[in-house]
């Protein structure tokens, strides 16, 4: 398994939320595979910079890609670049010690009001980071250097604006409760938003019964009276942002107003109106969706910012499998389902992969032996991290939480996490 940061677990270690620790037990199952002897992890190497597409499928019979969507959607809109305005794909990384976004700064210690674009998992995710207490947080896995700037943090509202309807939100059941459980908090939606035209009543009382218990638990609370919390979190339905005003930074969001119209597929979509609100704030998370971005030599499809595939197996620019390579996750299907929805997923390229081979439509690689791949790493001297180092940096992690009950005090910096990893002895891979 080739990564390109020395710590494995891709979004379960830098996407899933700090307050979602239970979350992150699936990473006992990962482990138990890289108990298997065939099993290695190559960390800290990068395909494109430190190997390439072709090595790989000459040192390698099968190559799957699994490399998720690094990037986010944007909004498009006037004032997207200004200083506050920022993915909250980026946020969450930031949040979650990526190394990559540990320098980035978030003004949340001039600002009273944030406004979360989005209805999706996201933007619950960092709505709960913006408006839960610091003591909360402190309790979780958050970086420290997010810990730090949240704790000064003076944000008492969070508007979150959805596009369509309190019918169509696409966050799920718990998550939206759970905002309804946060200490210190009110939970606002307002009455006349809630309003169902004719067919999102009749999608609802069709549709899955999670869809009619998200809009019940937006019903409590529009329901509840509000108790002079310090924080607030106000779910906005139909409207859109149109512009972000300000000089050099955010000072607020133009919204238009929305109504749902069937397109010819019967789905239901925003149109806007030309009804305006400006919502005075000083800072924007677009959580608009992920985003795949191309590997070296890849193909890729642009359009779905996926690569191209067949039930997982690689195709060519014609249309053509190429056997031997596979992908699966977000870079397969797009940046949608939880980690169980991986599951299914990861199966249907696995049963490609062994029919395949089953049929002899994978040409074996010209040179399998596990010394090529070292040589060629050493000869461009890239040290790689194996998975015994990644324990070492786990095991510090741990130690260092286990001294504020923490469940660990992530390392986020690349140098201190190879430190760690290769300090004293080298451990055998
Ligand atoms: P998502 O579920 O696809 O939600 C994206 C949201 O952004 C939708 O509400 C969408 O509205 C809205 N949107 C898109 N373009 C917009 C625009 N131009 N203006 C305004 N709104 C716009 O994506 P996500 O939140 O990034 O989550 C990705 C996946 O990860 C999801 O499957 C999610 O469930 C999962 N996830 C799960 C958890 C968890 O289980 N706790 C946590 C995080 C993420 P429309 O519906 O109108 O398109």
């Amino acid at each position: 398994m080739f990564e390109r940061l020395p710590t494995p677990f891709g979004l379960v270690r830098v996407g899933v939320a700090p307050d979602h620790q239970k979350i992150k037990s699936v990473i006992t199952q990962y482990e138990a595979v890289a108990a298997h002897d065939g099993y290695r992890l190559l960390g800290c190497v990068e395909l494109g910079t430190d190997i390439t597409r072709a090595e790989l499928r000459r040192h390698f019979d099968v190559v799957v890609y699994a490399v998720g969507a690094a990037s986010d959607r944007r909004l498009g809109i006037p004032g997207e670049d200004l200083a506050g305005s920022h993915a909250a794909t980026e946020f969450v990384a930031w949040y979650n010690g990526h190394p990559d976004h540990r320098e980035l700064e978030y003004e949340v210690a001039n600002c009273s009001r944030a406004v979360v674009v989005g209805n999706g998992n996201v933007a619950m995710d960092v709505t709960r980071m913006l408006a839960r207490t610091h003591d909360d947080l402190a309790k979780t896995d958050m970086a420290d250097h997010a810990l730090e700037a949240l704790r000064h943090s003076t944000v008492e509202e969070v508007v979150v604006l959805g596009r369509r309807g309190a019918a169509q939100a696409a966050f799920t059941a718990p998550e939206i409760k759970e905002l309804g459980a946060l200490d210190g908090v009110d939970v606002v939606v307002h009455e006349d938003e809630l309003e169902l035209d004719e067919a999102s009543r009749a999608a609802l009382e069709v549709g899955p019964t999670s869809q009619r218990k998200i809009y019940d638990t937006l019903r409590t609370f529009a329901d509840r009276p509000p108790t002079g919390a310090p924080r607030r979190i106000v779910l906005r339905f139909l409207v859109s942002p149109v512009e972000i005003l300000g000089d050099d930074r955010v000072e607020a969001v133009v919204v238009a107003r929305n109504r749902l119209e069937a397109d010819e597929s019967g789905a239901l979509r925003a149109r806007g109106t030309d009804a305006r609100e400006e919502i005075p704030c000083g800072l924007v998370l677009r959580a608009v969706g992920y985003r795949g971005t191309p590997l070296a030599d890849v193909p890729f499809d642009d359009r779905g910012g996926v690569i191209p595939n067949e039930r997982g197996r690689v195709i060519d620019a014609d249309g053509a499998p190429i056997h031997g390579e596979y992908v699966v996750g977000w870079i397969k299907r797009g940046p949608t389902g939880v980690i169980g929805t991986n599951r299914a997923d990861a199966r249907e390229t696995v049963a490609e992969i062994l029919d395949d081979l089953a049929a002899g439509r994978i040409t074996p690689c010209d040179a399998p032996d596990r010394d090529g791949v070292d040589h060629l790493l050493r000869e461009r001297e890239c040290t790689p991290l194996t998975f015994a180092h990644w324990r070492r940096i786990d095991e510090h992690e741990r130690r260092r939480g286990g001294e504020s009950a923490r469940p660990r005090v992530k390392l986020t910096s690349l140098e201190e996490m190879r430190e760690i990893a290769t300090v004293a002895s080298q451990p055998d891979d």
